[in-house]
């Protein structure tokens, strides 16, 4: 099969990835194979491809929002079967037994394996994946849409959940790219006011479209204070006017896996009056099967990019350089 390989990594200009010839993969006991259909450029890949991520096995093939249709069952499948449409995310093992998964929290497991970073991934003809960590998808979204559902939808989902909002609260979102356009369709769907903070007018243009009640530049204030908020650019510097925007009690919840510094932050302004600051990391199978549930009982809108297979460096370049508008969804099978 043809697939993409992470060969040395580097910035992205010159080349990290090489385009390969691989052994189809076999399927072992409690796996499914998948014949790939589609398959989202994330952030993470970049990061892997660039170095930022240490390449936990050399060679990995990337990619961990994949789309396809199991072909072959390994020995001992009892989900899934041959003919099922799923979804391969970036969540591909837990241990099961740490102090973290026994507790209900695999998202902190402390031996967990990742897709397209310990595992081959979807940049790829086939895949494989344990069948106890893919999903359904659900009917009435096409294969590109679903994609970025993956990844983008389900951290921001958890993201959501992380920033306590309460029903019917003020929500403020901090960057609006393919994560945040997601989450706040939810939100929205959840009778939540949003408020949108970006740089990119057109990403301001699209969060009125969906409905934001407002949208202004980067950091500048919102128009009323926030029970909630959600910090999706990877600009440490937003932090402090994101925490000032708060309503007493809020909560800022950072969704990336990556944060540039933040600056010294002012305890009366930003943390006193009882307001919170925490992380997001990963996600549990529960946050997945919630939010692609509610992904399609909202009737989500995806604006998606696509590309063929064989240009995923250029889809990743396209990242770098903040020219995709919307989730760049690699096309792999005939559909
Ligand atoms: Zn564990
Ligand atoms: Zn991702």
């Amino acid at each position: 099969m043809r697939a993409w390989a992470v060969g040395r990594p580097g910035p992205v200009d010159g080349g990290p990835l090489e385009w390969v010839e691989r052994p189809v993969p076999e399927p072992g006991p409690g796996q499914v194979r998948v014949r790939v259909s589609t398959c989202g450029v994330c952030r993470t890949d970049l990061h892997l491809a660039e170095g930022d991520l240490l390449p936990r096995r050399p060679g990995v093939v990337p990619g961990h929002e994949v789309v396809g249709v199991v072909d072959r069952p390994g020995p001992g499948c009892s989900v899934l079967s041959e003919g099922d449409r799923i979804g391969i995310p970036w969540l591909a093992r837990t241990c099961g037994t740490c102090r973290f998964c026994l507790a209900g929290a695999e998202n902190l497991c402390t031996a967990p394996a990742f897709t397209g970073w310990d595992l081959d991934g979807g940049y790829a003809e086939f895949a494989v994946v344990d069948e106890r960590f893919a999903y359904r998808l659900p009917d009435g979204v096409g294969d590109v849409e679903a994609a970025p559902l993956l990844c983008a939808g389900i951290i921001g989902y958890r993201a959501l959940r992380r920033a306590e909002l309460p029903p019917g609260g003020r929500l403020g979102i901090y960057g609006f790219g393919g994560s945040a356009h997601l989450t706040a369709q939810v939100a929205l769907a959840e009778g939540a006011t949003v408020h949108v903070m970006t740089r990119s007018a057109d990403a301001r243009r699209l969060a009125l479209e969906l409905g934001a009640a407002s949208a202004q530049g980067a950091d500048d204030p919102p128009p009323e204070p926030l029970d909630a908020a959600i910090l999706f650019a990877p600009v440490g510097t937003l932090v402090p006017p994101a925490l000032a925007a708060l309503d007493r009690g809020g909560t800022l919840a950072v969704a990336g896996i990556h944060l540039s510094d933040i600056p010294v932050l002012d305890y009366q302004r930003h943390l006193f009056e009882e307001r919170t600051l925490r992380s997001v990391t990963a996600n549990t199978r529960v946050d997945g099967r919630e939010f692609l549930d509610l992904a399609a009982a909202v009737g989500i809108r995806v604006s998606a990019v696509p590309y063929p297979l064989d240009r995923a460096d250029r889809a990743l370049a396209d990242l770098a350089h903040d020219r995709v508008d919307g989730a760049a969804v690699l096309v792999v099978g005939g559909g």
